[in-house]
């Protein structure tokens, strides 16, 4: 048996909400190890505890649970009789082998009843490090910690801890519908609402059979890399091309782009209104683009009654390159597509639509018929992580 020692990022600030949030992350964490040999998931004092069956199921647990939002970290732990000596005796044999300059042992006591005070705890188990090593104590910058955690029962000692999602557990926060391209920006802005709790539906516009399917593949692996956070997910996928077609005949090439985004909002707005989502999401970032001027954006946002989100406004294009190699989407964004709106780009699209023109071109096609058209079409498709196969039947039932 092994543990898993989890410690709450931000949720540990939440006043009366606590139990619910703690509640939504205990599971989510189980519906991410659903697959695995886990006996038991449990929060205690401040923190949840899993205890899994085989060490070589360790690696696939961090990988997943570096994904959970709501974790601020998490370590493999050493479950222990809460005894100091025997901690001591523990820690002396878990670092053997072990090289550092110098440590500290940082010890928490959850339990006050328990009698030994966090700072005796930690001037004992450092002396017995000290003695065993050789390193050097160092409170303020020490190149390695050795933690304890003593609960009601057991201790904890955790040699490695590591970084967790942070932000909220997914399901703490209202529902929203990510517009998603094929581009760096959309699935950062996608991951940035889950992060914060948000289940997130995603919907795509696509070109074909005007263009190739390619951007509709990379939707979908996009989604698959979100999935990871966020366990389950929606996307789907709307027909644009006899939408462009039409705002290719009947509007000048400046107002284009904003004309498509606006008609890309309306029907996020009615998908989103079907599937209970509360807010649209959206990769812009100011001035990325000619057309992504704040003027722009309020002409674009101006047809949606639901707030649109825009999570990644103020970032540079480098920290948002960043995001996305770290979550995972940045290989499968760079992928060369046909993007929906390359084929039907202007060269010089306006940069500050104004409300009146838009509008004014808006009425030499038929917006409303498009709309409705489009949502009738969509296809949905559903994406789960862990893809767990229900078990074959057996033979006496077919
Ligand atoms: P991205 O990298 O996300 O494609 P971008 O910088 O290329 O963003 P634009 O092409 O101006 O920006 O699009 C702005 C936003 O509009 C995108 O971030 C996305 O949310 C939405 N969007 C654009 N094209 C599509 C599409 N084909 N399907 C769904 N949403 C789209
Ligand atoms: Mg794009």
């Amino acid at each position: 048996m092994s543990s898993v020692v989890i410690h709450y990022g931000e949720l540990a600030l939440k006043g009366r909400n606590r139990s619910w949030f703690i509640q939504t992350l205990v599971r989510n964490v189980r519906a991410a190890l659903v697959d695995l040999r886990v006996s038991r998931i449990a929060a205690v004092v401040g923190r949840i505890v899993v205890t899994f069956e085989s060490a070589d199921d360790w690696g696939e647990i961090a990988s997943r649970l570096s994904c959970i939002p709501g974790i601020g970290n998490f370590a493999l732990a050493e479950q222990l009789q809460a005894d100091v000596g025997l901690i001591g005796d523990a820690v002396v044999a878990g670092i053997a082998g072990r090289q550092a300059q110098s440590f500290r042992v940082l010890a928490r006591r959850a339990d006050k009843r328990f009698p030994v005070p966090s700072p005796q705890i930690e001037r004992e188990i450092g002396g017995r490090v000290q003695q065993a090593t050789g390193w050097r104590v160092d409170l303020s910058n020490p190149e390695y910690v050795i933690r304890v955690e003593v609960l009601t029962h057991e201790a904890y000692l955790f040699l490695d801890r590591m970084p967790g999602a942070c932000g909220l557990p997914v399901g703490t926060g209202a529902k929203v519908m990510a517009l998603l391209s094929g581009g760096i920006d959309s699935p950062v802005a996608a991951w940035r609402l889950i992060r914060r709790g948000c289940r997130t539906h995603f919907v795509h516009f696509h070109s074909y059979p005007v263009l190739s399917n390619a951007s509709q593949d990379k939707a979908r692996e996009l989604v698959r890399t979100l999935t990871r956070y966020q366990l389950s997910s929606r996307l789907h996928l709307v027909a644009f091309a006899g939408i462009q077609q039409q705002v290719l005949v009947a509007v000048p090439p400046p107002l284009r782009v904003v004309i498509y985004r606006r008609m890309m909002l309306r029907i996020a707005q009615e998908l989103a209104r079907r599937s209970g989502a509360h807010a649209l999401v959206t990769g812009d970032a100011v001035g990325q683009v000619a057309s992504q001027t704040v003027d722009n954006m309020a002409v674009v946002g101006a047809v949606s009654a639901l707030p649109v989100l825009r999570p990644l406004v103020g970032m540079d294009k480098d920290e948002i390159t960043r995001d996305a190699r770290s979550i995972g989407t940045y290989a499968t964004s760079i992928l060369p597509d046909e993007d929906c709106c390359t084929l039907f780009m202007p060269r010089s699209p306006a940069t500050r639509a104004l409300p009146a023109a838009v509008e004014r071109a808006e009425r030499a096609f038929d917006v409303a018929g498009l709309l409705t058209e489009a949502v009738e079409q969509v296809v949905t498709e559903r994406y789960r992580f862990p893809s767990v196969r229900a078990p074959l039947p057996s033979l006496s039932s077919l």
